[in-house]
């Protein structure tokens, strides 16, 4: 993670206690100087932290580190609260579950990491932008012509 000049203030967000000793950007963060507060979910309630995200100004921005699906329930709940796609980074824990979106059939394709996939509906080739749709909460994957 890289962590952008212009933050002022870091939220971070951690599944899991452990996940304070193993995640590679706690060691980044720690060598800046910037107001930083640790959330654990175990100790806070999802209603506490759409709160916590609504009273945040400009310039904070979030970090989130667990599975995937912790990571989508934050990433929903600071959207909610106005936070940009850029204002949030993560370090995922296992698998990511993401999906494309097939801009022919318009159906859903989980996706890892690669750039090209087949769709399994139509089998049509497609390349997946790195444009994120979040009303379709996947991203787009256009007509791949070769
Ligand atoms: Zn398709």
């Amino acid at each position: 993670m890289k962590i952008p000049e212009n933050a002022k203030k870091i939220l971070v967000f951690l599944e899991d206690i452990q996940l304070v000793e193993q995640a590679r950007a706690l060691d980044e963060l720690a060598m800046k100087t910037m107001e930083t507060h640790i959330f654990i979910k175990s100790s806070i309630s999802m209603s506490d932290v759409s709160n916590i995200l609504k009273q945040q100004l400009i310039g904070t921005h979030l970090f989130i580190c667990g599975t995937w699906p912790f990571i989508q329930e934050i990433k929903e709940k600071a959207y909610l609260a106005g936070f940009s796609e850029d204002e949030l980074h993560y370090e995922v824990m296992g698998p990511r579950k993401e999906k494309a979106f097939c801009v022919k059939c318009y159906s859903y394709n989980p996706r890892q990491q690669e750039d090209k996939i087949s769709c399994r509906n139509c089998q049509t080739s497609l390349l997946i932008s790195n444009h994120y749709s979040r009303r379709l909460d996947a991203y787009l994957g256009y007509i791949h012509v070769s």
